[in-house]
């Protein structure tokens, strides 16, 4: 069977895991912490990082540092994973959907401006499967409306928007390191900003709001969202590698670019100018066939993931407005395996196996979806 992911962990993680264990630094305090955070802001470019415990209370903890809170709104994608919006809830706030541009995949910037109201405070952009959203666009409205922005980087470490790595765009930034990310710590996230008070702050609300200058003597409500030194030793040995996994995952969409050439199936575009992390090599086939194709995939020992549900279609959420373009993505899209280890044959086979689902389907409706708003309004 191909599995979607697999992480990738061929470097020193079990000798630094057992440097962990050796020396019984396993909790949240040791070397590997600190050495986790210096390589990792130096990695993405960015003055600040802290560590903490998985990417969903990163963002959680990103919020709280710049002040959102109850009363305000945060315009957010419908299309994304449905941490980005429980987040924006957790800290009292109103989440806000927007719809998504149709070749990225990514948050609309037209949609985000006309989804303004007195109460918007920020935005949240997600950068989905690894592409980059359109910053400029997105920057340039936050500072002409005053608004602060939040990037959810959780799919897109190793992505760059004209040369800078996104999560440096923002305010304030966030990571995972889950087991599927792209580099992982088992369960693990990083807040980064280049403001030392929003990460002092990010830094005091994970470790329980304890003063810093009084033992057990807490200023506020706090939390405890810190990372383990054992997760950061793995953390550490995944950034070593990490432009090495990076590259894999750069031949493997040419691999994938190149033996899906002429099937009707279209894969997700990012902007120009930036560079593409391929964290999920992601496709849109016929909304009729989506489904069909994955049992097929199945059947054959591919494992395949549809792309998300849009996050208004829970029914906590359900807001009575449509999003025709993430919907119509979400109904398309799914994800081919898309791990570092996988070879040319590997993906050779695999685009052979969508190639077949397609031959005998010939002469059938076999179009790719258009998820163009024009084309749905007809
Ligand atoms: C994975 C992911 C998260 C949450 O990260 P966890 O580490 O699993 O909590 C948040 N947002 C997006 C877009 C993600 O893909």
């Amino acid at each position: 069977m191909y599995p979607v992911y697999r992480p990738y962990l061929s470097g020193k993680e079990q000798q630094y895991v057992s440097e962990c264990l050796d020396s019984s630094w396993i909790s949240s305090r040791g070397d590997f912490i600190r050495k986790f955070e210096i390589q990792f802001a130096d990695f993405v470019g960015v003055r600040h990082a802290t560590t903490v415990c998985n990417g969903t209370v990163a963002l959680h903890l990103a919020m709280l540092a710049i002040g959102i809170g109850p009363g305000d709104e945060v315009i957010v994608p419908t299309l994304t994973y449905v941490a980005s919006a429980n987040m924006i809830v957790q800290t009292g706030a109103t989440p806000v959907f927007v719809d998504s541009i149709e070749s990225t995949w990514q948050i609309d910037p037209s949609a985000v401006k006309r989804a303004i109201t007195p109460r918007t405070k920020a935005v949240m952009v997600v950068h989905l499967y690894g592409a980059s959203c359109d910053m400029e666009a997105i920057c340039k409205i936050c500072t002409e409306h005053g608004l602060l922005l939040i990037e959810d980087c959780a799919e897109a470490f190793g992505t760059f928007y004209r040369d800078k790595h996104v999560g440096t765009f923002g305010d304030v930034s966030t990571f995972s390191f889950f087991g599927n990310k792209t580099i992982t710590t088992g369960e693990g996230g990083m807040v980064v900003s280049n403001n030392a008070e929003v990460l002092n702050k990010a830094y005091h609300l994970k470790t329980q709001a304890v003063s810093p200058s009084q033992e057990y003597w807490h200023d506020t409500v706090g939390y405890n969202y810190r990372m383990t030194n054992i997760c950061a030793a793995i953390g550490f040995a995944q950034l070593e590698q990490a432009n090495y996994v990076l590259e894999r995952k750069q031949q493997l969409a040419a691999w994938y670019d190149r033996y899906l050439v002429d099937l009707p199936v279209r894969r997700q575009a990012e902007p120009p100018r930036s560079t593409h992390s391929w964290w999920l090599y992601s496709i849109l086939v016929s909304q009729e066939l989506r489904d069909s194709l994955r049992l097929h995939l199945r059947n054959r020992a591919v494992e395949t993931r549809p792309l998300f549900p849009p996050v208004h279609a829970f029914p906590h959420y359900e807001c009575g407005l449509e999003f025709p373009v993430a919907q119509c993505i979400s109904k398309s899209g799914l994800s081919l395996p898309s791990y570092p280890d996988l070879t040319e044959s590997d993906v050779q086979i695999i685009s052979s196996k969508v190639r077949e689902f397609f031959e005998v389907r010939e002469g059938c409706r076999t179009e790719i979806a258009d998820c163009g708003l024009t084309k749905l309004v007809n």
